[in-house]
Formats: structure tokens, sequence, C-alpha cells
């Protein structure tokens, strides 16, 4: 499946919001999840073949093999088969974020899927989400679903104020935002956040994903200090400071398994 670009805007300093079209994605399958995600390959510079490619970008040096990387569906347009994705732009490592800062109409994205695993329950008595610019996508398409009237506690970690950008929801709304450039500690600040929402009565539907330390913490967190189900909630992480996507993929599984020994192990 192949996108063709078809605009971008700039919804924040760093987060271009993309749309795709073109006849690539005609058998494009939305499923009913919220975070269901597309798992893009971006193809490397210099590689000796481009979107639309087979099995000869795989046969390429390492380096020219495709890079894989998952990204949100923001919306999907089933009318006009347009799919939207918000990506995240974040320095000039990497392969996803640089290739989105310089998109422009007529380029094509290699894409999978969708994949995808949350949809906020409707029988929860509240919600909590959280997360930092790399699950707005998710939690902003999870938000505008959630019923009427139903409390919804939001934490945000951004850099400043200007990272900030609207949600819309039926729910009743109790958005905190932080910002990572004015925090001594930025690190733990997701934690703080979530730390400090008001906790409603009943049962709540979780969804927290981020950096993984950062949505680790919070986990922990939510498991020990609140009782929530892990198991039922929707906790995981989707980047690793200081790890690209390949380094991280190679040990995130030993990764997962640890922190959920630290859990049994109540540390
Ligand atoms: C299911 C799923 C859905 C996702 N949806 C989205 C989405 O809708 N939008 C989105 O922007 N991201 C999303 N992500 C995260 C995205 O896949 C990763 O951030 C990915 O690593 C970006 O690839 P890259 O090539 O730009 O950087 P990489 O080559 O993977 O990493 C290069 C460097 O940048 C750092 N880095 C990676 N991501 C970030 C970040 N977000 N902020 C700051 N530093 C970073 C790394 O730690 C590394 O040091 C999602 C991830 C998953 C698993």
């Amino acid at each position: 499946m192949v996108g063709t670009v078809e605009s971008t805007e700039w919804l924040t300093p760093a987060m271009v919001r993309i749309t795709f079209g073109g006849p690539g994605l005609q058998r494009f399958a939305p499923k009913e999840f919220t975070d269901q995600y597309v798992i893009c390959q971006f193809v490397p510079e210099g590689a000796p073949y481009s979107p639309p490619f087979g099995d000869e970008a795989n046969l390429a040096a390492p380096e020219h093999r495709p890079r894989i990387r998952r990204f949100t569906v923001r919306k999907w347009d089933e009318a006009d088969r347009v799919l939207t994705v918000d990506f995240v732009v974040h320095g000039s490592e990497g392969y996803a974020g640089r290739w989105a800062q310089r998109a422009r109409p007529g380029d094509l994205l290699q894409m999978r899927g969708p994949g995808g695993g949350y949809r906020p329950d409707p029988e929860a008595d509240w919600y909590l989400m959280a997360g930092d610019e790399s699950s707005l996508p998710a939690i902003a398409a999870s938000l505008e679903v959630l019923p009427a009237g139903r409390s919804c506690e939001v934490a945000l970690v951004t850099d400043d104020a200007g990272h900030e950008i609207a949600l819309e929801s039926a729910a009743d709304l109790h958005v905190r935002w932080v910002h990572r450039n004015s925090s001594a500690a930025p690190e733990t600040l997701l934690l703080d956040a979530v730390g400090s929402v008001h906790w409603h009565r009943g049962r709540p539907d979780v969804f927290v994903h981020g950096e993984a330390g950062e949505v680790r913490a919070v986990r922990k967190h939510l498991v020990a200090a609140r009782g929530i189900d892990r198991n039922s909630s929707s906790i995981s992480p989707y980047w690793r400071r200081h790890h690209d996507d390949e380094t991280w993929r190679a040990v995130k599984k030993d990764w997962l398994a640890e922190a959920d020994r630290d859990l049994d192990a109540g540390v």
C-alpha cells in the first residue's frame, strides 16, 4: 500500500500533519480502534529503489533497507479515502521525523496495516489518558469517541505551551498540559501529572503511551498506588529516549518482561 502526500500542515513547531491519498490507498481497510496505526517503510537516502517497492528493498545493502516505523491513523476519511497522520519532528536524527519535515505533495510513502488494539470502553465510569506528542494523535482520536458528559482526565507532556493542540470531545475533559522546557525534571513530568489528576469513583479506562521510561513509571504508579488492572489497561511505550526504533525493538520484549517483573516484585 502506497500513500501519496496530498497536503502538509504544521500543527505546532514540532508536529506536522500529513494527508495521504491516491490510488495506492484504495484497499485501505480501517479498523475500529482509535489507536490504529500504519507500519510505514521509510527509504534511506541513496537507496537504489523507491516506492512502490517489493522484495528488492530487503535485498539491498543493510544501510539501504527500508526503516520500519509505526504511526497512528489520526483520521481516515472513508468518502474521499484520505489518511491523516500527525508526525512528531524531533531534530536531525532518525528517518520518519526528517521525512515528514521535508514531505511535499506528490511524495510517496509505502505502508502496511492498519494494526491497533484500543478503543475507549463505553461502559467505563471515567477515562484517564496520558502521554506525549507521539501519543497525542491516538489520544485526540480516542477523545472524539467518548460518551457525552463522562469525565476524562488527560495529562500531556510537550516542550512548551506553543506545542499544545486543541482537543475535542463530548466528554467532560480536564486537560493538564505540562512542559519540559520549564521543568527541572522533564523525565518525571508525566508521572507527576498523572499522580495529581483527580481520581474519580468507579472503574477507569486507562490509555497511556509515549516515551518508554516515562510510561513504565506511570504504569507502576497506577498499578501499585491506584490498583488499576494492568492487563485490561492500554499502557505501553511508543519510543525510547536515546534509542532509534531498530535498537528499541531489539530490546523491547526483554524490557517489557523486566517491567512486569518489577510490578510483580513491587519494586
Ligand atoms: C503504535 C505506535 C503508534 C505511534 N504513533 C505515532 C504518531 O502518530 N506520531 C508520532 O510522531 N509518533 C508515533 N509513534 C512513535 C514513533 O514511531 C517513534 O517516535 C519513532 O521512533 C520515530 O522514528 P524516527 O525515524 O523519526 O526516529 P528514530 O530513528 O526511531 O530515533 C532517532 C532518535 O530520535 C529519538 N526519538 C524518537 N521518537 C521521538 C519523539 N517522538 N520525540 C523525541 N525524540 C524521539 C530516539 O530516541 C532516537 O534518539 C508511534 C509508535 C507506535 C509504536
